[in-house]
């Protein structure tokens, strides 16, 4: 089937090459992201089919309010390059269109010229695998936490089994550089299984901060594990990514010391 017969399956009336603008997009790879998270192969293999027919929105630059595409085929691709733990990088690629209109010159010209690059996917994910033990942290918990190294091992939230995949946007100008993949939960209002899937990631993430907290020296620990009962997802993934943080630098510098006391 060519592109075009393969478009047409989603359009109402057929369309011609003229009426469209067709691009390539990554909507994700099994890379290890900034949340110490990654899709699994499967998780991939899954999504390669969840994603056909999927819109893409463009709705973070107000000038491309209403702008949508369409993803009429992906495939799995990949690369010599490596993850960040070694393993094969597999990306998922989507193939888009979108039907040319006057408003939505502008914004192909900046596709072509590749300015928009960052897309974000949403989807919902049926296991959350712990990387070292293999524990499902949706339904049983482990000690590991994401982000932590266990002697050499960084420890990764697998994401796998996915079940559905909702939608993928255009992140026109990214939060922060080097976004790649934004993972965002859907919204609480969505459905009754997403409020239960948020308020079990929001128990684990709460619970993952308090253990870093007691890493902290009294009384900052205990100043820090009141503060997060006030705290809502958001602030307690950003209090977790920099204790994180904090942590790696510090077995950083203990890694260099030893190093210094070799020589
Ligand atoms: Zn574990």
């Amino acid at each position: 089937m060519t592109a075009i017969e393969k478009i047409n399956q989603f359009t109402r009336r057929e369309l011609t090459e003229d009426e469209i603008y067709v691009f390539d997009v990554i909507l994700c790879n099994n890379n290890i992201d900034r949340d110490a998270e990654y899709f699994s192969e499967n998780a991939l293999k899954q999504m390669q089919k969840l994603f056909i027919g999927k819109t893409g929105i463009f709705d973070h630059d107000p000038r491309s309010s209403g702008q949508t595409a369409r993803i009429y085929d992906t495939e799995l691709v990949h690369s010599p390059e490596k993850t960040k733990d070694g393993r094969n990088l597999l990306s998922l690629k989507a193939h888009a269109y979108m039907i040319r209109t006057d408003s939505n010159a502008d914004f192909i010209k900046e596709i072509d010229a590749g300015i928009k690059k960052e897309v974000s996917v949403s989807c919902y994910a049926g296991k959350r695998l712990c990387s070292v033990c293999g524990a499902d942290k949706l339904t049983s918990s482990c000690s590991h936490i994401a982000g932590k190294y266990y002697g050499k091992t960084y420890c990764c939230t697998v994401l796998d089994d996915i079940q559905d995949a909702y939608e993928w946007s255009f992140v026109a100008v990214p939060a922060q550089p080097s976004a790649g993949v934004v993972k965002h939960f859907p919204n609480r209002e969505t459905t009754p299984e997403n409020a239960e899937l948020l308020d079990l990631i929001e128990r684990e993430t709460r619970a993952e901060v308090l253990a870093l907290c007691r890493n902290q020296h009294q009384p900052v620990s205990k100043a820090l594990s009141l503060a997060t009962e006030k705290m809502d997802l958001q602030e307690l993934y950003s209090l977790k990514k920099a204790l994180l943080e904090q942590e790696h630098s510090l077995g950083q510098a203990d890694v260099q010391l030893a190093d210094f006391r070799q020589r």
